[in-house]
C-alpha cells in the first residue's frame, strides 16, 4: 500500500522560489570580473535565472542538452545555475585552470551547445573556438561595454541576451532524476569523466548541508563562496545557500589573500570553506600584515575539505580566528560530501589537543552515505579504528557512473562506488584517510601513509608545503621520499627534518631523503599533484 502523500518531485529550481519567496532581500554580493562589487538579492537572482530559461528557448537549447560554463563565481554564474537546469537542460561547468587540451576534450565530450564565459577568459575561448565542433554560440557574460572582440562564429552579450526576454516564466515540473548539471573530474587519474548530477541528488544533497551536524547553513549565516563554482558545484553550496536563505559572498576571480580579507572584513564573512591551499595562501597573508585582527573579523565557522589538513592548521583557525574548524571529505563522485566531522557530545570535555586530533579526521558518516571498507577480495572489514582498506560509498547523491559510460561499470556487487581511496572507519564513524590507493607507499609489504607523514612534516615551522611519494628501492619495493618548500626566510636540513619526524613516526616510516625544491606542482583545484611529482623524480636514488 502506498502513503497518501504528495508527490511532488525534487526540482532545483524550488530551491530559488523558495529563497526569493521567504528570503527576497537576503544579499548576494559580487566581486564582478569587471572589477567593482555588486550588491543583488534572491528575489533579483530567480527574476534574471528566469530571463536565462526564456534564453534557452530562444536558443534553441532542448530539455537534455549541454550549456557550457567557463566562469568565476559571480551572480551571473549562480543564474546560469538555475536558469539552465530549472529548464531541464545540463549545465556543464568547465573548469578553466584545466589545460586547453583538456577543455577542448572536455567540451566536445559534453556536445555543450552554448559556452557561457567570462572575459577574462576571452583568450581562452579565442584559442578554443576553431576546434569546439558543437557549441553553436558564445555568449560573454558582461554587458555592452565590457565586450571583448572576438572573431567567433555567433558572440552574444550576456545582458543583451537576457534584457531581451521576459523573466515570467514558470519552471517546468519533471522526473527528479533528470540529469541537471555536469562536471568532469580534475583527471588526477587518466582523461577526465564526466559525473552527471541530478536534480534529485542536487536537492538531497542541499538538505543534508543544511543538517546543524554538517554543515549548518542557515539563513543567519554569511557564507564566503571560496570554492570554485566549477569544483563540484562548489560543494553544492549555491545550491544549500538558497534553501537556507543565506547570504553569499562571491570572490569573482579574486582569490588572493588581500581580496578575500576584504571581503571577510566588509561583508561579516561567518563561514568560509576552501581546499587547504587557498587557506595556506591566506595564512601567508596575514603573516605579512600582522596588524590585522583576525579574531575580530568575526568568522565562526571553517570548512576544509578535498585534501588533509595539517594539524597546525586547525590550531590557528581556532586560535586566530576564534572559529570552529570542520573537515569535509568527498570527491566530484559523491556530490561531493562523503563525510563530515563534528565533535560529538562525547569529545566535548577533552583537551583541546585531542579534539584537534579528531578534527583531524576526514569525518562522520551523514545521513545518505552508506559506507564500507574492504580488503582486496571486497571482503568487508571491521569499523575499528585499525583496519584499513579500500573506501566503497552508497548512496542518493553518490555517482552510478560516468557519463556517456566512460570507465564502464564503475559499481560493486553491492552498488558500492568505489572510491579509490585507503581509510580506517571507527567504532563513532569517523573516517581517516590513509592515502590514495595510488598514493599508499608499499614497502616491505607494508603499507605507509603518505598523508600521515606529510601531516608530520607540515607540523615543522620551516616547511611551508611538504609531499611524499614512493620511490622504487630494490629491497623495499618502495620507500618515501619527502619533498619539501621551506617557508620564506627560514632554514631547516634533512638531518633536521628526519630528527623531527622521527618524535612523531615509526623508524620504518621514515623517508630515505628529504629533497628541497623551490615549488610543488598542484591540480587544476590545488591538489598536490602527485603523478608529476612522480615523474619528476622517477630516476631518483636515495643517497
Ligand atoms: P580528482 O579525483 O579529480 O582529483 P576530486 O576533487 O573529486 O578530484 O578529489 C577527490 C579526492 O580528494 C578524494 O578521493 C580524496 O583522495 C581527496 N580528499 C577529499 N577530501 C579530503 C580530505 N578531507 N582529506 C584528505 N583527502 C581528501
Amino acid at each position: 500500500m502506498l502513503g497518501l502523500m504528495q508527490d511532488r518531485p525534487l526540482m532545483i529550481s524550488s530551491l530559488i522560489d523558495h529563497a526569493a519567496t521567504f528570503h527576497p532581500e537576503t544579499e548576494i554580493v559580487v566581486r564582478t570580473v569587471e572589477g567593482p562589487v555588486h550588491r543583488t538579492h534572491y528575489r533579483e537572482v530567480q527574476r534574471r535565472a528566469k530571463r536565462v530559461a526564456n534564453a534557452m528557448q530562444s536558443l534553441g537549447v532542448t530539455p537534455g542538452q549541454r550549456v557550457g560554463t567557463l566562469a568565476w563565481n559571480t551572480h551571473r554564474h549562480l543564474e546560469l545555475y538555475y536558469g539552465v537546469s530549472g529548464t531541464g537542460a545540463v549545465l556543464h561547468t568547465v573548469n578553466p585552470r584545466l589545460f586547453p587540451e583538456q577543455i577542448d576534450y572536455i567540451v566536445n565530450h559534453a556536445e555543450d551547445q552554448v559556452l557561457f564565459f567570462d572575459i577574462s577568459f576571452a583568450p581562452l575561448v579565442a584559442q578554443l573556438a576553431p576546434s569546439l565542433r558543437t557549441v553553436h554560440t558564445y555568449v560573454a557574460m558582461t554587458d555592452r561595454a565590457h565586450m571583448p572582440v572576438l572573431d567567433l562564429p555567433r558572440l552574444l552579450c550576456y545582458e543583451e541576451l537576457i534584457a531581451a526576454e521576459s523573466e515570467d516564466f514558470t519552471w517546468p515540473v519533471f522526473d527528479e532524476r533528470t540529469a541537471s548539471s555536469l562536471c568532469y573530474t580534475s583527471g588526477t587519474t587518466g582523461n577526465p569523466k564526466g559525473v552527471l548530477y541530478s536534480h534529485r541528488s542536487t536537492v538531497l544533497h542541499s538538505l543534508m548541508e543544511c543538517a546543524p551536524d554538517t554543515f549548518n547553513v542557515h539563513s543567519g549565516m554569511t557564507l564566503l563562496l571560496a570554492v570554485p563554482m566549477f569544483h563540484a558545484n562548489a560543494w553544492g553550496m549555491p545550491y544549500s545557500a538558497a534553501m537556507a536563505g543565506a547570504k553569499l559572498v562571491m570572490p569573482g576571480p579574486k582569490l588572493d589573500g588581500h581580496s578575500l580579507y576584504e571581503l571577510m572584513r566588509d561583508e561579516k564573512v561567518t563561514f568560509s570553506q576552501a581546499v587547504p591551499t587557498v587557506w595556506l595562501m591566506q595564512f601567508q597573508y596575514f603573516d605579512a600584515h600582522p596588524e590585522i585582527d583576525t579574531l575580530a573579523l568575526g568568522l565562526q565557522r571553517i570548512g576544509v575539505g578535498g585534501a588533509a589538513t595539517p594539524r597546525s592548521m586547525i590550531e590557528r583557525f581556532e586560535r586566530d580566528f576564534g572559529a570552529d574548524f570542520v573537515q569535509g571529505w568527498g570527491m566530484t563522485e559523491t556530490s561531493p560530501i562523503g563525510v563530515i566531522g563534528n565533535l560529538l557530545p562525547k569529545h566535548r570535555h577533552l583537551p583541546k589537543e585531542a579534539q584537534t586530533t579528531v578534527k583531524m579526521k576526514q569525518g562522520r558518516g551523514v545521513w545518505g552515505v552508506e559506507l564500507k571498507i574492504v580488503d582486496e577480495q571486497g571482503l568487508r572489514l571491521p569499523h575499528d579504528g585499525t583496519a584499513f582498506g579500500h573506501l566503497h560509498v552508497r548512496g542518493p547523491w553518490i555517482a552510478n557512473g560516468y557519463f556517456k559510460g566512460e570507465g564502464g561499470t564503475v559499481l560493486d556487487a553491492e552498488g558500492y562506488f568505489p572510491t579509490g581511496d585507503v581509510a580506517t572507519v571507527d567504532a563513532d564513524g569517523y573516517v581517516q584517510l590513509v592515502d590514495r590507493a595510488k598514493d599508499v607507499i608499499k614497502s616491505g609489504g607494508e603499507w605507509i601513509s603518505s598523508i600521515d607523514l606529510e601531516n608530520a612534516a607540515n607540523a615543522h615551522p620551516a616547511v611551508a608545503e611538504a609531499a611524499v611519494i614512493g620511490v622504487p628501492h630494490p629491497q623495499w619495493q618502495e620507500r618515501p621520499l619527502l619533498v619539501v618548500v621551506r617557508r620564506p626566510g627560514l632554514e631547516v636540513t634533512a638531518a633536521e627534518l628526519r630528527l623531527f619526524l622521527s618524535e612523531r613516526v615509526a623508524k620504518w616510516w621514515l623517508p630515505d631523503d628529504v629533497v628541497f625544491v623551490e615549488s610543488l606542482p598542484h591540480t587544476a583545484t590545488g591538489k598536490l599533484l602527485k603523478t608529476r611529482l612522480r615523474e619528476q623524480f622517477k630516476g631518483y636514488v636515495p643517497m
